[in-house]
């Protein structure tokens, strides 16, 4: 597949790009919630190239797994996927999230008077909506794992059974991940089931990326890093942005 063959050059200008964003970050702190992250996507960019749908897990209520130090997934969710939005958008590549601050997002287009017991479907439902509404599109999902066995650790993504480009590109990130983040990380990329509403669902080419493990103190400290967000945000915008060049030139 085209997605398989890594284009070293292109590779290189996207880490070197996240090498930036890390060293301007420490340094300056240049990127913290300046570059604006739009809601929309402007009409003149849909057939152009695709979107980058971030899709940060969780939020308000629903604060998704909890570490046992009490830090919730949603947090983390957000801060990843707004830095790979921020990179996105350096980067040239149209970008909307489904959230940017810790809401749910059950009443966005405010179906129902009266949302008791359905905040979590419609909060799907609607994540959903705003994928499919967003043209040609990538959607990508970030969360965080947690499982009873603590010795348990890695990233893994998954993949919607839907638009044939999805294992491809759900294979992509997991090789960027091995290739930039953990060496040692075996992990292999998974069909979604039904079990996975969005991912089950989805038309368009769709993964969700689960970063690592809560359940894991070390891992979990990780994930905690302001520097390792950083990093992980932009290995994943660089194989989105490979991705995305596949799909748009296919
Ligand atoms: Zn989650």
């Amino acid at each position: 597949m085209l997605f398989m063959k890594s284009n070293l050059r292109q590779v290189s200008l996207y880490l070197l790009a996240g090498c930036l964003m890390l060293g301007a970050s420490a340094g300056l702190g240049i990127f913290s919630g300046v570059l604006p992250l739009k809601q929309t996507v402007p009409a003149s960019v849909r057939t152009e190239t695709a979107v980058f749908v971030l899709d940060p897990g969780h939020g308000g209520e629903d604060g998704g797994a909890v570490a046992e130090d009490g830090t919730p997934e949603k947090n983390l969710n957000l801060e990843i996927a707004l830095r790979m939005g921020e990179i996105a958008d350096l980067l040239g590549y149209p970008t909307v999230l489904t959230r940017t601050d810790d809401t749910m997002l059950y009443d966005r287009y405010g179906d129902l008077e009266e949302y008791g017991g359905k905040k979590k479907t419609y909060d799907l439902r609607n994540r959903l909506r705003f994928a499919e509404e967003s043209g040609c599109a990538l959607f990508c999902s970030i969360h965080m794992n947690k499982f009873p066995d603590v010795s348990c650790s890695g990233l893994q993504v998954y993949y919607s059974p839907n638009a044939a480009e999805s294992s491809s590109y759900a294979a992509l990130l997991q090789s960027y991940a091995r290739t930039f983040l953990d060496a040692g990380n075996t992990r292999e990329i998974k069909k979604a089931t039904s079990s996975i509403y969005l991912l089950h669902r989805i038309r368009l080419p769709a993964v969700l990326v689960e970063c690592g493990f809560l359940s894991n103190p070390e891992e979990r400290e990780k994930l905690q890093e302001k520097h390792y967000q950083l990093q992980l945000a932009s290995v994943l915008t660089a194989a989105l942005a490979e991705g995305a060049e596949a799909i748009c030139t296919s």
